[in-house]
């Protein structure tokens, strides 16, 4: 494998935490962002990781610096030039997912793999807008990157053997788990939970059971470690509707319908954790 240094696009939730252990395993990182704002806060969060790592006694002082001494920062994609990969973790938006990678094509070398975290788009779709779709893969971490061991590898109609090699080394070099599996809508992990979510809220809208009571039933009989709602709420009501809409539209299924409960959750802003109000409420 010859990977040395590594660009990440986006200091959010997911790209400071794919910086963070990109550096703890020993790369050179490059974290790219809009505005310095951003990465301020990306860099505030990845300290703040480590501090935490240095209190429990996992990671000395002096590790923690080499860690932080791995990563710059840049507002500019040309720092790019010189990487041998770049995974990409900005806003879930395919026009700006295909700008992008459009831009990447155009200043990364020739030997460079792009890879993207994307949890919905099209791997296929991304790499068809640059001249290298072989070298083109999909990374899905899972959140929160520092502690989920799962990296899901998808390869597009058009990533070859040795990018696809590539990323299963790198994802076991940064401590995880790399499963691969082809581009389909949803991957495999949103099209198992996705729908497993979805049917939680029908129980709820046909007036089977309370959130209250699903989750019980997951978690005390199936031995879920929370509920399906609880976790709809920890990911997102509106990340979970678009997730069932690409389900939805990219199946032409109706057993991918999203629950009209969910719908009108989205509608009224109650989006969970993030808004204070989902199927629970949050001080
Ligand atoms: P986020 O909103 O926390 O972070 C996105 C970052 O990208 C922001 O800091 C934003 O300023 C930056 N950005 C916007 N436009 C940019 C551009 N043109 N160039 C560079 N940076 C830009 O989002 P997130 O939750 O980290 O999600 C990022 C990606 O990861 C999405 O594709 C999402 O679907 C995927 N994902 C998210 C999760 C999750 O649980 N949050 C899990 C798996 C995958």
């Amino acid at each position: 494998m010859d990977i040395k240094k590594i660009g990440v696009i986006g200091a959010g939730q997911m790209g400071n935490g794919i910086a963070q252990v990109a550096a703890q395993s020993g790369f050179t990182i490059v974290i790219n962002d809009i505005a310095e704002e951003f990465i301020e806060k990306g860099m505030k969060t990845i300290n703040k990781n480590l501090d935490r790592g240095v209190k429990k006694g996992r990671i000395t002082e002096e590790q923690k610096n080499e860690v932080l001494s791995r990563i710059s920062t840049t507002t500019e994609m040309a720092e790019f030039s010189d990487a041998d990969l770049v995974i990409e973790a900005a806003p879930e938006n395919v026009e700006l997912k295909t700008q992008i990678f459009r831009e990447l094509d155009r200043i990364t070398p020739a030997h460079a793999i792009l890879a993207t975290n994307t949890s919905s788009i099209s791997i296929t779709l991304i790499a068809s807008v640059t001249r290298r779709p072989e070298k083109v893969i999909g990374m899905h971490f899972m959140n929160p990157v520092p502690v989920m061991k799962l990296i899901e590898v998808i390869r597009g109609i058009a990533t070859d053997d040795e990018t696809t090699a590539t990323i299963v080394e790198l994802s076991e070099a940064l401590g995880k788990t790399p499963v691969e599996v082809n581009d389909s809508p949803g991957f495999v992990a949103n099209r198992v939970l996705l729908p497993m979510l979805n049917e939680a809220m029908y129980a709820v809208y046909e007036g089977i059971a309370t959130p209250e009571a699903v989750d019980s039933v997951m978690k005390l009989g199936m031995n879920h470690p929370m509920g399906p709602l609880a976790l709809a709420d920890l990911i997102g009501l509106d990340t979970c509707l678009h997730i069932m809409e690409v389900l939805y539209e990219g199946f032409s299924d109706t057993k991918y319908r999203p629950c009209p409960l969910l719908k009108k959750m989205v509608a009224a802003g109650y989006l969970g954790r993030k808004t204070g109000r989902g199927f629970y409420t949050y001080e």
